[in-house]
């Protein structure tokens, strides 16, 4: 495996945004609700090597991929689903055109994860939510040693985490087949040709299907005008345009677009988040898939998550 890049990580405190506010009660509801088990021998080594660790509980919503390392060509399934789905022709307006053929996606290491929810700080401010909404693109689960039940997981926990649990980030998968895509009536959400799921905001109605439609819970609805301090406007970014609208992580399209790298792996203080093109052989995130046992939330759905957890 070649040499783990060294990414710079943010200067800035990792606290809360001023004003943040959160409503986490259907998020977790949600997310645990689809039944799901972990095959035996298949649990993530984390949760295994945590004290109490026993085989996973009930409602789940975790399903195992066994290693791709196992598979005679480990991508080929992967990007084969990987085709563009109700997409325009052209790019959602607020950003550049794909740079090439990349496939993003991402690895998070649950081992690596400490809990401490910089990423999700970064990601507010990088990508304009409004404090008063009432959501982060990013949900962190701290989940208890040995059991990877998510409904008895709890994301409203002390600031900075702790050594005693593990840690499940949990944001927009990036679907290959996005139920999301499927439930908009107007297309105003489609799948752009590099994975990047999009939501045009002009062009949504705000019927608020895709939030039904997506079982990871990873669409908001922003019921008021996002409020974001003047100073902290990043101005490659949608405001005022995501009032009474739906919205979601776009893997930092602003950004990746451009050769850069998502805010939550850039502020990671851990290396927990890699970000990469699947369709190199030799990316971080490649590799990781073929060196590392590997799974999904929810695969059983069939909704091919982009983003893979090794531990
Ligand atoms: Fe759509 Fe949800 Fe998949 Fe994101 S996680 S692409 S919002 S179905
Ligand atoms: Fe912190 Fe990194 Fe885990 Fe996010 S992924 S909570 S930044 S350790």
């Amino acid at each position: 495996m070649s040499e783990r890049k060294v990414r710079p990580v943010r200067e800035d405190d990792g606290r809360a945004p001023e004003g943040l506010t959160l409503s986490r009660r259907r998020f977790l509801q949600g997310i645990g609700a689809t039944a799901g088990i972990v095959a035996a021998g298949a649990v993530p080594a984390v949760i295994a090597a945590l004290p109490s660790a026993t085989t996973a509980s009930g409602g789940v919503g975790i399903a195992s991929a066994a290693p791709l390392a196992e598979k005679v060509n480990p991508l080929e399934p992967i990007l084969e689903e990987d085709q563009p789905v109700n997409y325009p022709g052209k790019p959602v307006y607020y950003a550049t055109k794909p740079a090439g053929d990349e496939k993003w996606a991402m690895v998070i290491d649950v081992k690596a994860c400490v809990g401490c929810r910089k990423c999700a700080y970064a990601c507010v401010k990088e990508n304009n939510i409004g404090r008063n909404s009432g959501f982060t693109y990013i949900q962190l689960i701290q989940m208890e040693p040995g059991g990877v039940d998510l409904e008895s997981g709890t994301t409203d926990y002390k600031e900075g985490g702790s050594p005693d649990h593990w840690y499940l980030p949990v944001q927009c998968m990036q679907c290959a087949k996005p139920t999301c895509v499927y439930g908009c009536p107007v297309k105003a959400t489609w799948k752009e040709p590099d994975g990047i799921v999009v939501i045009d905001y002009d062009k949504c109605i705000a019927c608020r299907n895709c939030m039904i439609t997506c079982p990871y819970f990873a669409r908001h609805f922003n019921w008021v005008e996002p409020e974001v301090p003047k100073a902290e406007i990043n101005p490659r970014v949608p405001l005022e345009d995501k009032a009474g609208v739906v919205e979601k992580c776009t893997f930092c399209i602003q950004r990746t677009r451009e050769g850069g790298t998502t805010a939550c792996t850039e502020a990671c203080p851990v290396g927990a988040r890699t970000f990469g093109n699947l369709n190199d052989p030799n990316s971080d995130v490649s590799i990781l898939l073929k060196t590392r046992r590997a799974f999904r939330l929810k695969e059983e759905l069939g909704t091919g998550p982009m983003i893979w957890y090794v531990g």
